[in-house]
């Protein structure tokens, strides 16, 4: 397991007077809900064009101060990072690959001008708020439960002219996640859309901006309204090349053992779960593809029982097995239902490798922990 990062930048520490009591703090912990309680502290940092980064802190979760005119609230300029931290048997916690998050977040903010954190000063703040909130780091006894890490950045600048903000505010927030699936994992059902698109070529697609996910909406509305949980979206030129589900990384695999992904092409966001089920799938002796695959691939292969399995990864339920498609005129089942609730042997197995890796059930050779 990777060494300890001590570089980065020094965090005031400013505790708050009223933090949850033991009791609260346990009932949260006994079943969190995704995204719905925050932990006692966050961190904050600001940035001005003549400053450059200053003030570094933890302090109390709050409400943020910012102007109506603040230039996010009007052009959307913002990104952000989700990652988790996972309590290991022994009571020490780790975060999955924090380093892939630093540099998507640097990559993320050169698309939308806003100005870079350092990797090392990213880890730190998150290092800084974790060990601050420790405490709120769910423990194994609860099955897979972490602490979801959520960095941001915000231009709180206070101008409606269009340009890059010369106000910044960057922070975290945490917040205790609960297993995925409450009962293990059920495969979901997927709307195919065509009509909305999520991102374009030259867009911000590959970029983890809040203006993605508004956008993505009314995609997501059309599979509920279409009885499916999630959607499926299509490149912008040709309405045919599967990009993403909602916001996962899609996977197909093959009768023949094979496992493929979309490739990369600038408006397909790089999933952190995305490269390392394709460097453990290599190694589970997978052969792996990233390339173009279209949406009559995936409807041909489920129909001829060429694809075996598909499935979709992101951090948030690590994998999701897919039993579904629907689409205007078709609708599709995959795989075997009666037979683990649907869950195939290969998703299964990815799954259960990446997680034993994250809650250190297995050895990280790769130095994916820090
Ligand atoms: N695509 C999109 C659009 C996402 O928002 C996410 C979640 N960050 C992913 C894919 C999966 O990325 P990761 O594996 O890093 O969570």
């Amino acid at each position: 397991q990777s060494t300890t990062v001590t570089s980065g930048w020094d965090f005031a520490v400013e505790l708050r007077s009223d933090p949850a009591s033991a009791e609260a703090r346990s009932a949260i912990l006994a079943k969190p809900a995704f995204g719905q309680s925050f932990t006692d502290h966050m961190v904050v940092a600001n940035w001005t064009d003549d400053r450059g980064w200053h003030d570094p802190k933890v302090t109390a979760f709050a409400p943020l101060s910012v102007s109506p005119a603040a230039a996010v609230l009007h052009y959307t300029q913002e990104i952000f990072e989700g990652l988790k931290a996972y309590r290991h048997a022994d009571g020490s916690v780790w975060a999955f690959r924090p380093d892939r998050n630093a540099t998507r977040f640097l990559q993320s903010a050169e698309r939308l001008a806003l100005p870079q954190v350092p990797e090392d000063a990213f880890i730190s703040a998150l290092r800084a708020l974790v060990t601050v909130d420790e405490a709120w780091v769910p423990s194994a006894e609860h099955g897979e439960t972490s602490l979801y890490l959520r960095p941001y950045m915000i231009a709180t600048e206070a101008a409606l002219s269009v340009r890059p903000a010369r106000e910044v505010l960057f922070g975290v927030i945490a917040s205790p996640a609960g297993p995925y699936f409450d009962t293990g994992p059920k495969p979901v059902s997927i709307w195919l859309t065509t009509s909305t698109i999520r991102a374009t070529p030259g867009g911000t697609g590959a970029a983890k901006c809040g203006g993605n996910y508004a956008a993505s909406l009314a995609g997501l509305a059309e599979a509920v309204a279409n009885g499916c949980e999630q959607v499926a979206f299509v490149d912008a030129a040709e309405h045919k090349w599967l990009e993403e589900i909602g916001s996962m990384n899609m996977f197909f695999v093959y009768a023949d053992g094979r496992i493929a992904t979309p490739e990369l092409n600038g408006s397909i966001l790089e999933g952190v779960t995305r490269a390392s089920v394709l460097e453990l799938a290599a190694d589970l002796g997978h052969k792996v593809e990233e390339r173009r695959i279209s949406a009559d691939e995936w409807k041909d292969g489920v129909r001829t029982g060429e694809i075996t399995e598909v499935f979709a990864s992101g951090t948030a339920a690590v994998i999701t097995p897919i039993g579904r498609l629907a689409w205007p005129d078709g609708d599709l089942t995959i795989g075997d239902h009666s037979i683990d609730h649907g869950v195939g042997p290969v998703t299964k197995s990815i799954r259960t490798t990446l997680l034993d890796l994250q809650y250190g059930r297995t050895p990280d050779t790769r130095g994916w922990l820090t």
